[in-house]
């Protein structure tokens, strides 16, 4: 409502104040992070996220260029945009990502940008370059210790590389690092305490995730495993103590065992959905802007964009894409509600 008046009035002209208009959606939740996937392209082939048969990869022109990306977040941030996480496929793949994150990185009231990458591409160069943009978060992908397994997840022989790469990050002073891991059963459920574990000697933010089943993958829902069973599984190394979270966090709930230097956090977006505080829009590699992972819904920005049409027509579709997040969503275990586009095109 808000911003059809606004637009009302304002349409015809290209009106750059938007000052008084925020993302606040119908149920008053202050929509402020962005994720952003920079690519649809992977080096790794994740069963849990890429189909049993490959799909057809976006031509160049297909994908948002960097000025598209930097000029839409410009806008997003007048909105009240304040938390960007840049994500893929994997978008240290991306030629000229390390350009794109420093000028990401020279945006006004950006308050916090972040990386979420496999980790295979982390040399110290690239973490230098990294570094030199200005960003300290990064989040990398490892679902086992064992090697073995991590052939199996992932299709590539480089588990080597991507812990040396963990503990690189952690000695050139990126904090925090949180380290994804997605919780398969009978894939890395035996493993999961000894992950766990790692929170004792690294000051780590481990994230279990529970498997959701977006698109087609290569497991099925019997893989999936709850929350409430990673805890039970882990909760023999102590008591996991609440970690208060702040207005930053993401929507992991925190917890700390005693005398622990790391935290582990849990993700349960299938068993226990959060989107009451759910605070997100994605934009997709193909510029998509979704309002809920969960739901197909999305609103297109490439083709305005590469019309030339104005900031004003920007902000509606920003705002059209919040009026369409749901208050709550969830996946079918049957699949009648589900997502048909697949995890590496939304970017997680
Ligand atoms: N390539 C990067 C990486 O591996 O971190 C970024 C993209 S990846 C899609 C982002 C995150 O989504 C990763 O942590 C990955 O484990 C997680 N992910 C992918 N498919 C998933 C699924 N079906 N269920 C839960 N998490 C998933």
């Amino acid at each position: 409502m808000y911003s059809l008046i606004y637009f009302a009035a304002h349409r015809k002209k290209n009106i750059l104040d938007f000052s008084n208009l925020k993302l606040i959606d119908s149920y008053h939740r202050r929509i402020n992070y962005l994720r952003i996937s920079i690519t649809d392209r992977c080096n790794l082939s994740c069963i849990y996220c890429v189909p049993r048969h490959r799909l057809p990869k976006l031509n160049h022109n297909e994908i948002l260029r960097y000025e598209e990306i930097l000029r839409l977040v410009r806008i997003s941030v007048r909105l009240g945009i304040s938390k960007v996480r840049i994500t893929g496929g994997e978008p240290l793949v991306r030629k000229g990502v390390y350009y794109f994150l420093n000028e990401l990185s020279k945006i006004k009231g950006l308050e916090d940008i972040s990386l979420t990458t496999n980790g295979v591409l982390l040399i110290k160069d690239n973490l230098e370059k990294i570094k030199a943009a200005g960003i300290n978060r990064i989040n990398i992908s490892i679902d086992t210790l064992d090697k073995k397994k991590y052939k199996a997840i992932t299709g590539h022989e480089d588990f080597h590389r991507v812990w040396s790469a963990i503990e690189l990050a952690h000695e050139m002073g990126f904090d925090p690092i949180k380290l994804n891991i997605v919780a398969l059963k009978g894939l890395n459920d035996d493993e999961l305490i000894n992950i766990a574990r790692l929170s004792f000697t690294y000051p780590f933010q481990m994230r279990f995730i529970e498997y959701m089943p977006i698109g087609s993958s290569c497991l099925t829902f019997e893989q999936h495993l709850p929350v409430s069973e990673i805890m039970k599984r882990i909760s023999s190394l102590g008591k996991l103590i609440p970690v208060e979270n702040n207005a930053n966090d993401g929507p992991a709930n925190r917890y700390r065992f005693e005398g622990a230097k790391g935290e582990i956090g849990f993700i349960s977006a299938i068993s226990h959905p959060f989107c009451h505080k759910c605070n997100r829009l994605r934009l997709t590699a193909s510029g998509g802007l979704r309002p809920c992972l969960l739901s197909d819904y999305q609103e297109d920005l490439k083709v305005p964009l590469r019309r030339g049409c104005l900031d004003n027509e920007l902000v509606d579709i920003f705002f059209k894409a919040i009026r369409h997040k749901p208050i709550v969503r969830k996946i079918a275990k049957d699949h009648s509600i589900g997502v048909s586009d697949q995890m590496h095109t939304i970017g997680g």
